[in-house]
């Protein structure tokens, strides 16, 4: 098995997918994070694209998410996708929710997270460099997926999570695993003043230590640091939480991403189920 980051690359029937060893090791959930590679779509969107509305045909991409969900592990059947729009809005859902975004149309206008306690219904979240965030609650085996951009990450997505939990599923944070996928890392990650303040105005877990000033008013962002911080300050041991360490911007013949492609890629997605 290879490794990249902190994450292990898989393959099944010609499909790599990462997984984080630390929710690997728990029996009764099955995640993963696609790539680029082992789908059917041709062009920019070569070959395993998994976001519907950016050009592709919808026929290749239901493809990609059959041969994807067949050698991940997940059900195609019980997939309930996000209406991701760089909120906070989390959604409990459940198999009436089924094909939600797949094969059925989206219901809800903006949805950044779900969450589930249902055994068997699939979370689908969608990424190009934002942050994925995946939280298991290995007490009360309740599950959440979040995307998270540098405005979610600022508006303290990872905290959001961590209260729907706590309020739908009466989560304790101490039960909370949480791990935070590929993304643009802070080997790549420039940004200038408006996110910069931002991430500035979350004095609670000492973003500075999160900013490396490049001069000329521009400083590298370590997004996935401010996302683990967010979700300490939200009551989640620092042990339980582990971060993958894959930069989408460093592995982009590997990984879509949006700072190195712009806006003619595909979307990669992050998926999590309790085992039925
Ligand atoms: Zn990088």
């Amino acid at each position: 098995m290879k490794s990249l980051g902190c994450m292990q690359l898989n393959e099944k029937n010609h499909v790599p997918f990462l997984t984080f060893p630390r929710l690997s090791a728990l029996p009764y959930i099955t995640h993963a994070f696609s790539t680029r590679k082992g789908g059917v779509s041709q062009q920019e969107f070569s070959s395993m694209n998994l976001n519907f509305n950016r050009g592709d045909s919808d026929e290749a991409v239901l493809e990609n998410y059959h041969l994807f969900c067949t050698a991940a592990g997940f059900d195609f059947h019980k997939l309930v996708a996000s209406a991701q729009d760089h909120h906070t809005v989390v959604r409990r859902v459940t198999s009436k929710e089924a094909g939600i975004g797949i094969w059925r149309s989206r219901d809800m206008q903006s949805v950044d997270g779900l969450i589930t306690n249902e055994p068997g219904v699939v979370l689908v979240t969608y990424y190009a460099d934002c942050v994925p965030l995946y939280f298991v609650d290995i007490g009360k085996k309740a599950i959440g997926l979040a995307h998270a951009g540098w405005r979610g990450t600022a508006a303290g997505m990872g905290a959001h999570m961590v209260k729907a939990m706590q309020t739908e599923f009466g989560s304790n944070p101490k039960d909370i695993i949480a791990a935070i996928g590929p993304s643009i890392g802070p080997c790549c990650y420039e940004v200038d003043s408006p996110v910069y303040e931002k991430v500035m105005a979350l004095t609670e877990i000492a973003p500075y230590q999160c900013l490396q000033p490049k001069g000329e008013g521009k400083y590298m962002l370590d997004l996935w640091e401010v996302n683990r911080r967010i979700i300490q300050h939200a009551g989640v041991p620092e042990k339980n939480i582990t971060v993958g360490k894959v930069c989408t911007c460093c592995h982009s013949n590997l990984l879509f991403s949006h700072r190195v492609m712009g806006a003619q890629r595909g979307g990669m997605a992050a998926m999590m189920a309790l085992n039925a």
